[in-house]
């Protein structure tokens, strides 16, 4: 008897066609070798308008270095949970680089940016308690929040008097309260209103706290983010920041006082629970902040804000929209999901690779590109990009 099992996930493969349906296929692009700012993906090589690698330190010398002779002195794996037997002299003393390039108390060092921003805020506040979030904070920051169990409170976006009717009308609340934001937005590249947040979670008694992802080795002295470019120092009780972007490598930190750490090291689940960085790649961090205060790493940064400035005027004067972006990220509006992937694909085939965005990761009807230049991107490479973004906006009558 033959027995025809039909398959449960059957549904799956009906939903992606209703995606492609749409005109928004979707494949991983593939790098072949080195993260650059001219790359080969699937096969071609391209203008590479993608990635996070704001200062060029995937490949820097002295990062390659550092990861080798970790790997020669320490191995290729930390072998445990941190709160067992993986965590290394290494962690530690990046943790202490962090906080003193931070100016905290302290840090703790996690796997991702990913799970610092949900494991801490899932760790930090229960049921009981109350999230006040920006409606554009990270998808780390809103899973966290719902791992929480907290009741959450969404004001708009870069809104402080929304932020403030919420902060009145849950002024009696009886747990904690958490204000939270992203430093820099990811999608739009705006910078939070970080000093009027900050007054509101002083006037309302509100933990305060800024996911720095995006402005860690771009904002501030030395790359030190959004809390020191805005004069913040002090009141900001957690700084969640990325090692994963500017820093070039992978994993994410909170910083914050000494009792938060030492919280942190017993309650997040995912420093409980998941393994440890690898000694190469804590190596590479302890490189990389070594790096940013140096005079070289201010030089990569100047080199960075002025590829920005460049590209971006550029764009403008083009005719393209760009949004508020106040950073790097440089959103090239478009409205129509399919559009906008048109318009990625037809880019690459011109030889320039910006992503198209589209729902879930933004609005509804705000799909757009979004293009991030570095430092290492040379300005005769801008140039072309920007020759070859008009053409294609052109042909698909964007500008
Ligand atoms: C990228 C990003 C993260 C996640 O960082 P990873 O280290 O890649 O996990 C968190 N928050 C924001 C705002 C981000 O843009």
């Amino acid at each position: 008897m033959t027995v025809t099992h039909s398959d449960p996930l059957s549904y799956l493969q009906d939903q992606l066609r209703e995606l492609d349906a749409k005109g928004l296929h979707f494949r991983l692009r593939v790098l072949d070798g080195e993260q650059r700012p001219v790359a080969r993906f699937d096969g071609k090589e391209v203008i590479n308008l993608s990635s996070n690698n704001y200062l060029g330190l995937t490949t820097h010398k002295s990062l390659r270095r550092a990861a080798i002779e970790a790997i020669r002195t320490h191995g290729v794996g930390a072998g445990a949970v941190r709160t067992i037997a993986g965590t290394m002299d290494l962690h530690m003393a990046l943790e202490e680089q962090i906080a003193k390039f931070k100016g905290t108390e302290a840090c703790v060092v996690f796997q991702s940016g990913f799970t610092a921003n949900a494991g801490t805020v899932a760790a930090v506040l229960g049921k009981d308690d109350l999230i006040i979030s920006d409606e554009l904070n990270h998808a780390s920051i809103i899973d966290g929040c719902r791992l929480s169990r907290a009741t959450i409170k969404v004001f708009k976006h870069k809104d402080a008097a929304d932020c403030e009717r919420i902060c009145k009308e849950t002024e009696n609340w009886p747990g904690h309260k958490l204000l939270i934001t992203d430093g820099v937005f990811s999608m739009d590249g705006d910078i939070a209103p970080l000093p009027e947040l900050c007054d509101l979670a002083e006037k309302f008694n509100c933990i305060m706290m800024v996911d720095d992802a995006h402005s860690s080795g771009v904002l501030g002295r030395n790359g030190r983010g959004t809390v020191d470019h805005l004069g913040c120092h002090g009141r900001v009780h957690i700084q969640v920041g990325t090692l994963s972007k500017a820093i070039g490598a992978m994993g994410g930190y909170v910083c914050g006082s000494r009792s938060l750490v030492d919280f942190l090291y017993r309650r997040a689940r995912p420093f409980l629970y998941s393994t440890g960085h690898p000694p190469s790649v804590i190596a590479t961090c302890q490189a990389a902040f070594t790096l940013l205060d140096s005079s070289d790493g201010e030089k990569l940064i100047k080199k960075l804000w002025a590829n920005t400035k460049f590209f971006q005027r550029r764009l403008k004067k083009l005719g393209f929209s760009i949004g508020a972006t106040q950073t790097p990220i440089t959103p090239i509006h478009v409205g129509d999901a399919a559009k906008a992937f048109e318009f990625s694909r037809r880019l690459y085939e011109a030889g320039v690779y910006a992503p198209s965005v589209g729902f879930p990761t933004v609005a509804e009807g705000k799909a757009r590109l979004r293009a991030i230049v570095t430092a290492t991107h040379k300005r005769a490479e801008l140039e072309r990009a920007c020759e070859i973004i008009a053409e294609t906006g052109r042909s698909l009558e964007l500008i």
